[in-house]
């Protein structure tokens, strides 16, 4: 008798981020693809997995392409026995956001190696490196029964891996039955700018600014921290980052050359509230760690023109009590999706600068694919059906994209 395998988009179907996909043979093994938690939700809000999921059902392995929230926030809901996999950076990043930002977790995670294939009960699995926001994010290629299904997890081609896609597109897998895609930039015409674009943004930026520049990004964003590095060594200015930057720093430093404290032009400004905070979680060792590179914040007082300045909002009342205030004509920039500015920690340092009349401007670019490269992506891997996921602007009849089948949360396709 042939095995059936099926595909179920559990949460995602059409809206960004959330993800939970299952591949399940008609045997009753089951493969998970990420456990994330929606987006739109509020950040303390519960939220549990898909009824659909069917805990009481065994799952041979949930497989998680990167360390976003919104791929992996649900893991802690996932029986401890359950084997979980993943790159080991991605691990790493997990475990440490996780200690400091929620609860530690307390579960093992077997680790993968891009291009090296290995097995999950009946399904074999390889990853694929890709490029995207999140350091170490991959594409998942899957197969079970004689069926092959790739997941692009999330993924762009303008980034500093850029390459890795496109050469996948240049070679990409054959035979591929199911693509399960990303659509995150679906409905916008707008293209994406590359981080070596930004790069010279920042250095026109860096010039042109007579004091202090502010900076708000992601942590996590290896890529933007790089950008900005780079713009600071050509500018002769130094990169200030806090703490749990620095300590993301240090530990991605294991996985790629990328700048790391005790690199010239880098420097880590120890706060006292987020000192207080990591002596609060047992993590002072932390801080005493980076006090070697680090300035206290009253420094970045003197010599305005020498500093990009990490800003968060959590940091912005440890400035203010070093006296560290901007001014009109210094400039800060968010280098994050402009839809986080108007809410929470987003306000708050809008709120800062408006305060003190400095003006602003968006650096930034997507973490994802813009819709042409996504329609020229689907064609390259030239699958048998294209499954939409992490987009809110999915159609059946999108020019220039294969044709798509597009399911609902819950709903299962056979292959
Ligand atoms: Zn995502
Ligand atoms: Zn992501």
């Amino acid at each position: 008798m042939t095995r059936q395998v099926g595909l179920t988009v559990h949460r995602s179907a059409s809206a960004i981020g959330g993800n939970c996909i299952e591949i399940s043979t008609s045997q009753g093994d089951r493969l998970i693809l990420d456990v994330g938690k929606p987006l739109d939700v509020p950040e303390d809000s519960e939220v549990k997995l898909p009824d659909t999921l069917g805990l009481y059902r065994p799952i041979s392995g949930v497989l998680l392409s990167h360390a976003h929230q919104d791929h992996y926030g649900l893991l802690q809901a996932l029986p401890k026995n359950l084997p979980v996999f993943c790159g080991e950076a991605t691990a790493k990043l997990i475990k440490l956001s996780s200690e400091i930002m929620h609860e530690p977790i307390d579960r093992s995670f077997s680790t993968w190696k891009s291009d090296q294939p290995f097995v999950v009960g009946p399904f074999k699995v390889t990853p694929l490196l890709t490029d995207h926001s999140a350091f170490d994010a991959y594409m998942l290629l899957v197969e079970v029964a004689g069926k092959r299904i790739l997941y692009s997890g999330d993924f762009r081609n303008h980034g500093r891996k850029a390459t890795l896609v496109e050469r996948l597109m240049r070679n990409p897998p054959t035979d591929i039955d199911v693509l399960v895609m990303e659509g995150t930039n679906l409905g916008s015409d707008k293209p994406c700018k590359s981080e070596s674009d930004l790069e010279e943004d920042f250095v026109g930026l860096f010039n042109r600014t007579p004091g202090r520049v502010f900076v708000a990004w992601s942590g996590q964003n290896a890529d933007r921290t790089v950008t900005l590095y780079r713009a600071c060594k050509k500018t002769g200015r130094t990169l200030v980052v806090d703490t749990y930057t620095a300590e993301v720093l240090e530990l991605l430093g294991e996985h790629a050359k990328i700048p790391r404290p005790g690199w010239p032009n880098l420097k880590v400004v120890v706060t006292k509230n987020l000192s207080r905070f990591y002596r609060r979680r047992g993590r002072e060792e932390v801080t005493e760690r980076m006090v070697k590179y680090g300035i206290s914040a009253n420094k970045l007082a003197m010599t305005p023109d020498k500093w990009v300045v990490m800003t968060r909002s959590s940091l912005i009342e440890d400035y203010a009590a070093a006296g560290v205030t901007p001014d009109p004509n210094e400039v800060w920039s968010w280098s994050m999706w402009s839809g986080y500015l108007d809410k929470g920690h987003g306000q708050k340092i809008k709120d800062w600068f408006e305060k003190s009349k400095t003006p602003s401007t968006h650096i930034h670019t997507s973490g994802h694919a813009s819709s042409a490269n996504l329609g020229e992506f689907a064609r390259y891997i030239n699958a048998k059906k294209l499954i939409p996921v992490h987009g809110a602007a999915w159609r059946y009849d999108m020019d220039d994209f294969p044709s798509i089948t597009k399911i609902r949360d819950g709903e299962q396709l056979i292959i």
